[in-house]
């Protein structure tokens, strides 16, 4: 059995589009255009390239968008100045900073300085908590990408076995509060799991949310799973690979996202709908 592939960058043309249209109906009959902040601290090469695809996005779909740029060696006071105009800016609708952040920064206190209001990515408090009680407003934007991939395939959901390799709080934890309002039996495994292939065996839906090169095998997967790869990864000679070996994967799983081309340009889609989302609520 060959899966069939999850094509993100298909999915993503499509939801771009329908999100280039509301920004231009917005800007028709409201004079507003959504407009996303980001802040990029230090020089770290893989920062400078997603920093720079999500500000190209924003262009590509008729949205503003304003990146600040700092040293490394930069005073916290100067972002978290610059955060506190963006949040006092009413045309700003979205502000995000690329993580990680250099040694001198308190990541956590960072991120509650942006206004829930603005938050795009979904990481304050406020809205980790909105979506632990079930009414979110900001989903960050991976897990939220891989809920639209899901949906636009009807994968089904009520009562699904859903399996999530990786805990951390940008994905494995709000994936399974997301998976969980959808009515799946969700199990969280990490690090100190102690058989990892036994509940990724059980899994109708797999969501492989770690960072190690391949780690999941076709013989780690249920015959027909859908499987979701969040992993970026690089392989010894410089190519990209995600945390599931496609090869024998794609032999076992029904439905299975590559990398390449999966969830990543999902992630960046959801961003653009959160901040249009965001630009709209300035209406109410
Ligand atoms: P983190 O490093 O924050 O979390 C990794 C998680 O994997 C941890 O919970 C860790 O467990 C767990 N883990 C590590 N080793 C193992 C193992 N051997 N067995 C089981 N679990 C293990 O990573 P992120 O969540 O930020 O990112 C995960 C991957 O997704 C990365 O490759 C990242 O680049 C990618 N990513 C992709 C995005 C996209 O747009 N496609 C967006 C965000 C991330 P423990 O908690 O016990 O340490």
């Amino acid at each position: 059995m060959t899966a069939r592939i999850l094509d993100g960058n298909a999915l993503s043309q499509i939801v771009r589009a329908e999100l280039a249209e509301k920004a231009a109906a917005l800007k028709a009959t409201q004079n507003i255009v959504p407009c996303l902040a980001v802040i990029l601290v230090g020089e770290d090469p893989a920062s400078a390239v997603y920093v720079r695809n999500k500000v190209a996005a924003c262009e590509k779909a008729g949205f503003r968008s304003i990146k600040e740029t700092y040293p490394p060696n930069v005073e916290p006071m100067v972002v978290l100045g610059k955060i506190a105009a963006l949040n006092a800016d009413p045309s700003v609708h979205g502000i995000l900073v690329q993580l990680p952040l250099p040694k001198q920064f308190d990541a956590e206190a960072v991120l509650e300085a942006i206004s829930p209001e603005k938050d795009v990515d979904g990481f304050h408090a406020e809205n980790v908590g909105a979506l632990m009680q079930g009414n979110p407003r900001f989903v960050p934007c991976t897990p939220c990408g891989v809920m639209k991939m899901l949906a636009s395939e009807n994968v089904p959901l009520k009562g699904a076995e859903a399996v999530i390799v990786g805990r951390s709080n940008i994905v494995g934890k709000p994936m399974a509060m997301l998976l969980l309002a959808e009515s799946c039996t969700v199990t969280i495994c990490h690090s100190r799991t102690k058989d990892l292939a036994f509940h990724t065996r059980r899994a109708d839906i797999l969501v492989a949310a770690v960072g190690q090169p391949k780690m999941i095998t076709g013989d780690m997967i249920k015959p027909g799973a859908t499987v979701i790869d969040v992993g970026i990864n690089r392989t010894p000679e410089g190519k990209l690979c995600g945390d599931v070996d496609f090869e024998t994967a794609k032999e076992v799983a029904g439905l299975i996202t590559p990398v390449p081309g999966g969830v990543g340009p999902m992630t960046i889609t959801m961003l653009l709908a959160n901040t249009l989302e965001s630009a709209e609520r300035t209406l109410k």
